[in-house]
């Protein structure tokens, strides 16, 4: 959509107002977070939002409640449901030039930019990543040389992370040369713009051929664009006969990608594929230090059991980490507090979840596979054993489906787990998920299982 600066303007006018008239919640909030934001740009799917700080953007990125606000106010002037994005003023204005075509003034990806905070300095490696890291450092040491590098891993895990981080040292080492930060949505949208209008289909393809590094997040995107996978098969092969490094990041593996063409699976497992493990407690930690440092704040400011707390009550997952850290000190700064951050504040900030601790509750394999041989009488050892009693298979075939559908691992990585290739375990999956339909006792066994294993108070 092209808009100029006066409609931006004014829309948010309208919105800030239509926030201000429904603002629940203090009116200091209002003005510090909400007053000083800037619709800055806005396409057929997202809105950018300036904010005043980075704390300002956490904030309003995190609370739910501040987003639905902004979002539903965008609706009420616009018509239209847009997402949003936040970003405090500084890193937009030294990230938002966004590359025109050589040959046209039209403006591609004017809402992709790298994000500065995201570093090669500021992430932490641990056993989970240590090798996404070293593909990453590759991507800009000798771009090229592996292509594409493919990282996937499960949400939280850092992937959008490691991409700004490639893309900032990039721009670092080259100095002029160009990248482009895309998420394959605004790629997907970005390209439907264009094809409605034919005239600019070359404008779009010269504009690839002026960029060198091209990093494509959440490639699962993709599934069922064919008119789009069709056109970026192209730019990836163009990518890779120039020697231009191509990284993408995505929420399963090549082989596990649905509704894409065999030919784009089997160019992305050509280069270098990396799976991302979630994080252990002491990687979480460090990741924690980083991000409070981050925010110009000083880690002994919280006292050592709120960091355990907020670790512990976040079990591989550094996004709602965050989310918690943010809500803490969110909390804290109304309430005007400026000594330590103590346990019993951090308790009564989550005052509303479960109150009994979570710690060693989280589904891992090893309770998956627990549960399964206790409900069906077998041994841990015979379940990853080669054995093909009926009992020992289903019982396998059950933990397998759990590990799917529970954790979300990839079919490689659960493979691993049982000792099985990949397709074996996809058919085993497979088998499961269609015995379920017409067998309703496997389904209440199943069921009954996965909610035991998921639920928050532990079943001895
Ligand atoms: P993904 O794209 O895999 O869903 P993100 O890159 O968005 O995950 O990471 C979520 C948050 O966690 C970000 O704020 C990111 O900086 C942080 N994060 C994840 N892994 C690390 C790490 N190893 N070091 C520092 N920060 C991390
Ligand atoms: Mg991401």
């Amino acid at each position: 959509m092209a808009v100029s600066q006066e409609w931006l303007k004014t829309t948010w006018t309208h919105c800030l107002n239509i926030i201000r008239k429904n603002f629940v919640g203090e009116e200091v909030v209002f003005d510090e977070f909400f007053d000083p934001t800037k619709l800055m740009s806005i396409d057929d799917t997202t809105a950018t939002i300036t904010t005043s700080s980075k704390t300002a953007s956490k904030l309003l990125s995190s609370n739910s409640n501040y987003s639905d606000m902004i979002i539903s106010a965008l609706k009420e002037v616009t018509q239209t449901s847009y997402a949003v994005k936040f970003i405090d003023e500084k890193s937009y204005k030294d990230f938002a030039s966004p590359a025109t075509s050589s040959s046209s003034n039209r403006m591609f990806f004017a809402n992709s930019f790298l994000s500065k905070d995201y570093t090669f300095s500021n992430f932490i490696v641990g056993d989970s990543n240590q090798e996404a890291k070293q593909a990453a450092v590759l991507a800009v040491a000798s771009p090229g040389t592996m292509n594409p590098i493919f990282i996937y891993s499960s949400t939280g895990c850092g992937k959008t992370h490691l991409l700004n981080a490639i893309g900032n040292a990039f721009k670092e080492k080259f100095g002029t040369k160009r990248v482009l930060y895309t998420n394959t949505e605004a790629f997907v949208s970005e390209f439907v713009k264009v094809a409605r209008g034919n005239s600019e289909l070359s404008d779009f393809k010269q504009y690839f051929d002026t960029i060198d590094l091209l990093l494509l997040d959440d490639i699962q995107f993709l599934k069922g664009k064919n008119e789009t996978s069709a056109f970026f098969f192209n730019i990836f092969n163009n990518f890779v006969n120039s020697g231009k490094q191509i990284v993408i990041t995505s929420d399963r593996s090549p082989q596990d990608l649905e509704g894409l063409t065999d030919r784009l699976v089997s160019r992305f497992s050509s280069g270098l594929t990396i799976y991302i493990k979630k994080p252990a407690p002491d990687t979480m930690l460090d990741i924690l230090k980083v991000k409070i440092k981050g925010l110009g704040l000083k880690v002994d400011m919280f006292d050592s059991q709120v960091l355990d707390y907020l670790v512990n009550h976040n079990v591989g997952s550094v996004r709602s980490m965050e989310g918690d850290l943010n809500k803490l000190l969110f909390i804290s700064s109304v309430k005007k507090n400026s000594g330590n951050i103590t346990l019993d504040m951090c308790k009564e900030a989550f005052a509303d979840r479960d109150s009994s601790t979570q710690v060693g509750k989280q589904v891992t394999t090893d309770r998956i596979i627990g549960k399964v041989c206790e409900f069906y009488s077998v041994t841990e050892s015979q379940i990853k054993s080669k054995v093909r009693i009926l009992q020992v298979a289903l019982a396998r075939q059950i933990a397998m489906y759990l590990c799917r559908t529970l954790l979300d691992m990839p079919y490689i990585e659960i493979g691993k787990v049982f000792g099985r290739d990949h397709s074996t375990v996809m058919s085993a999956i497979h088998k499961i998920e269609v015995s379920q339909k017409t067998d309703p006792t496997l389904k209440r066994n199943i069921d009954s299982m996965s909610k035991e294993l998921s639920s928050k108070t532990v079943h001895k």
